[in-house]
């Protein structure tokens, strides 16, 4: 596991952001929102995002995968595959 610590978001400058020493710009949730918000035309890759809003607003990385998937409309297997453990560890949590 990478050593998480919270840092200022790189654009408003005023929430925290949850990252790993490898991000280099950290964009809380409210700032990256928008670009999360548009429509996810494939039903499969719908339904591959369709996880709590929570997820998203607590995890950097998963806003990332979903920024860049609507950004690129593709991902790679190892995405993916990074994209499902954390969000299985984020239900894992939510279970004890
Ligand atoms: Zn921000």
């Amino acid at each position: 596991m990478p050593v998480l610590f919270k840092t200022k978001c790189s654009r408003c400058k005023k929430n925290w952001v949850t990252v790993s020493r490898r991000d280099r710009y950290c964009l809380c949730f409210e700032c990256q929102r928008p670009e999360l918000e548009k429509e996810i035309k494939d039903p499969e890759m719908k339904k591959f995002f369709d996880i709590p809003e929570e997820f998203y607003q607590r995890n950097m990385f998963l806003r990332n995968i979903k920024s860049s998937y609507l950004k690129f409309g593709s991902l790679t297997q190892p995405q993916k595959d990074a994209f499902m453990k954390t969000v299985e560890k984020f239900r894992e949590e939510a279970k004890e």
